[in-house]
């Protein structure tokens, strides 16, 4: 399979015709090799226009929402990133590209291992991982720049909203199971400012501040 084929096609198919126009994030989707983080008797589909099983229930997002939320972002290389719901590491590998860091965490330990082994292997090394609830952030590693919670809530995490800088932003799939919004937040003065983007559907976040306790 001409992965390589596959990956400008996904780009030229999906993502510009819907409008993802920062170059930066372009050059980055025609890069990151996708296929590699979906599991193997998934991989024909690694560059489909649909979401993906990645295992433990959970899916990986279909392209052009990684590159929408990428987008949003409005990363210019020196960020500090939270990410809630590392999953595959596809979303987090796309941002260690255009940050300085990342920090990722992960409820599935199974899911979190195999992350963590392909940015062994692939060479990231500004990405970092954590296994447990990410509603209750990265106390130790705060303040963030930029915060993407890649699981569906209702509301953002209490502890999340308290470790994101002044003038950060951050991006989440906002409501319930089966019907959520992707909104943007800006803080500025302390108070938050939101931007709805689109409907979208993600897996439930799931922990002390999510949208479920437990499952
Ligand atoms: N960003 C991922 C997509 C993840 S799907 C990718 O690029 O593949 C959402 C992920 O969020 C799932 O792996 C799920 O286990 C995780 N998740 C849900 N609630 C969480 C929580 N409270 N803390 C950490 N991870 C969580």
């Amino acid at each position: 399979m001409d992965y390589t084929a596959l990956r400008k096609l996904m780009v030229e198919e999906q993502l510009i015709p819907r409008g993802i126009r920062n170059q930066r994030v372009l050059d980055v989707f025609y890069k990151v090799e996708r296929h590699k983080f979906i599991p193997e008797e998934q991989r024909d589909n690694a560059y489909a226009d649909f979401p993906i099983p990645i295992g433990a229930g959970q899916t990986i997002s279909q392209p052009y929402i990684v590159a929408l939320m990428t987008e949003c972002l409005d990363l210019s290389g020196g960020e500090k990133i939270l990410e809630i719901g590392t999953g595959s590491g596809y979303q987090a590998a796309i941002l260690a590209q255009l940050s300085k860091e990342v920090y990722s965490i992960e409820r599935f330990e199974l899911l979190a291992k195999k992350a963590k082994m392909l940015f062994d292997e692939l060479g990231y090394k500004n990405i970092k991982l954590k296994i447990g609830d990410g509603t209750l952030g990265w106390g130790e590693e705060a303040m963030f720049d930029r915060i993407i919670i890649t699981a569906a809530s209702p509301e953002i995490p209490s502890p999340l909203i308290e470790q994101l800088k002044d003038g950060g932003k951050l991006i989440l799939p906002l409501g319930e199971i089966l019907s959520q919004v992707l909104t943007l937040f800006e803080k500025k003065d302390n108070k938050l400012y939101s931007h709805e983007i689109c409907g979208c559907m993600f897996v439930p976040l799931v922990g002390k501040f999510g949208l479920l306790k437990n499952d």
